[in-house]
């Protein structure tokens, strides 16, 4: 059953379940399975995107019943979502687009995160352990509501989120401000994202800290991308794309198609490469990043080099510096070789860069193809794709949209599917001032969005400024440690 490994030591093993609940492994690596199972595409045609899921999971979390996964499949992906496709497939010109944000919070962060606290409860089960679980984020804006919203009332589950009172937007901050459940904190630091992410990374290795969650009876976990309970569910939709485009007759079985991501912390992109190791014909995959283009250099010149200035941007989820799943990428096209791993990553830590050997870089040439585009750029594109074809995409997704085209440069064989990996009503004040269409129509920018491109506020997003403000606090950074203590008196552990 211990399928599961540390990317830099074999003998720290986990089964499917053990590594949803730690999230990383005590080294520091994350799990890794070595191999991994087929997934005949012959059957794909006539399957729902549950029925797709509910196979790809079963067949990966191998410590989990199918009567299980069935049951979480069918609570993760139901009438919470407002498209019964789940992630449809759009059409727009020769190229494809892969919608991912019509889940409750409007972000692709929903796929993984509607799943993620049910497989968390049945690994508690699993592992007959006594403790409910702590889950402590801190949030750019994405992550900490899908987070939320996952969460939210799930037995053995408590949740506390952090997020910069600075850098988010106003439809973020009402988000999480309106956020109810009864497992639920929130509460805002006075800073940026890297203060309050630095403040929940000193927490959980605090050692007194652990005494504490300990002495409430709970124990701690992350919810973010590093846990493979997040990157599995993430595996389906590359599939279900395949699955959208044969059926309309668009490709031919086994032809082979690309996927442009647009990638901060590469766990949606390693989840196309898990994909393709499961047997989907994917030429390439194209990582596309913004102005913070550290992985861009790094598929040109084989170095990865995080020191560097940070740059905010109008895709503000992709604002990163240390791409965490990368490590999973290099795992496997080292030859699964954990020494040369955790080298790199030791290096990474004393150094801030790393080099690949040429062997690796030349199976990363044949897998990867990078692209970067900047604010000026990803403004002009959002601009462009609504003159041609109506289309609206939000700031991520026009950054993976510069990756296709990029690309296509080079290929003009290959479909191509960009996905899109939030609603642009999320960051509608930008989409509004990209699109310049100077309309005399009054009303904030989502009443603007909806009236001047005759499209529809996702439902999630309406009225939420008239929902009420369940969350107030806003602490400084060196109070987040004993706003924490104070929290866990107050959780219920029955
Ligand atoms: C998180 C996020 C991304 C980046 O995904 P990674 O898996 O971290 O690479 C892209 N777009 C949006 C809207 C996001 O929220």
């Amino acid at each position: 059953m211990n399928k599961y490994h540390s990317t830099r030591n074999k003998q720290i093993e986990a089964s499917s379940s053990e590594a949803i609940l730690k999230g990383i492994a005590q080294d520091g690596g994350l799990f890794v399975r070595d191999e991994f199972p087929f997934l005949n595409i012959d059957a794909l045609e006539s399957m729902s995107f549950q029925e797709l899921s509910k196979q790809v999971l079963s067949s990966l979390l191998e410590d989990y019943q199918e009567e299980e996964i069935n049951q979480y499949v069918e609570e993760a992906y139901g009438e919470q979502w407002e498209d019964k496709a789940i992630t449809p497939l759009v059409n727009i010109g020769q190229e494809y687009i892969l919608e991912l944000f019509h889940g409750p919070t409007a972000a692709f962060k929903d796929v993984a995160l509607q799943m993620l606290p049910h497989l968390l409860k049945g690994a508690i089960l699993k592992q007959k352990q006594k403790e409910d679980v702590l889950i402590l984020t801190a949030t750019s804006g994405d992550t900490g509501k899908a987070a939320l919203a996952g969460f939210k009332d799930i037995e053995h589950t408590n949740i506390m989120v952090f997020y910069p009172s600075v850098g988010i937007s106003q439809i973020q901050r009402l988000q999480m401000m309106s956020q109810t459940g009864n497992n639920v904190s929130v509460c805002a630091i006075e800073g940026n994202f890297d203060d309050a992410q630095n403040q929940v990374k000193q927490i959980f290795t605090n050692p007194k800290f652990k005494e504490v969650v300990k002495a409430h009876h709970l124990s701690l976990s992350s919810a973010n991308s590093i846990n493979i309970g997040r990157l599995m569910p993430q595996i389906v939709y590359y599939f279900d794309a395949y699955r959208q485009l044969l059926k309309s007759n668009k490709i031919k079985k086994g032809e082979e198609i690309c996927f442009s991501v647009p990638t901060g912390n590469f766990g949606d992109i390693l989840a196309g490469y898990y994909a393709k190791k499961m047997g989907l014909p994917i030429h390439r995959l194209i990582c596309s990043v913004n102005r913070n283009n550290v992985l861009y250099d790094f598929f040109q010149t084989g170095s990865y080099d995080r020191n560097r200035d940070f740059h905010p941007s109008l895709s503000p989820s992709m604002d990163i510096l240390i791409s965490s799943n990368l490590e999973r990428l290099l795992y496997d096209v080292s030859d699964q070789n954990t020494m040369e791993i955790a080298s790199y990553m030791e290096a990474l830590k004393t150094t801030g860069r790393f080099t690949i050997t040429k062997t690796m870089k030349a199976k990363l040439d044949q897998i990867i193809f990078a692209s970067t585009s900047d604010d000026e750029q990803t403004k002009k594109d959002i601009h462009d794709v609504y003159q041609q074809y109506h289309y609206v995409m939000d700031p991520h997704t026009a950054v993976a949209y510069h990756g296709t085209q990029l690309y296509r440069q080079g290929d003009a064989q290959h479909k191509i599917v960009t996905l899109s990996t939030a609603s642009p009503y999320k960051f509608a004040e930008s989409v509004k001032d990209a699109l310049a269409l100077d309309l005399d129509i009054k009303g904030d920018a989502m009443s603007y969005l909806s009236k001047a491109t005759n499209t529809s506020i996702p439902v999630n997003l309406k009225d939420l400024d008239k929902k009420a403000i369940l969350h107030h606090d806003c602490i400084k950074k060196e109070d987040m440690q004993n706003y924490v203590f104070g929290k866990l008196k107050g959780v219920h552990h029955d």
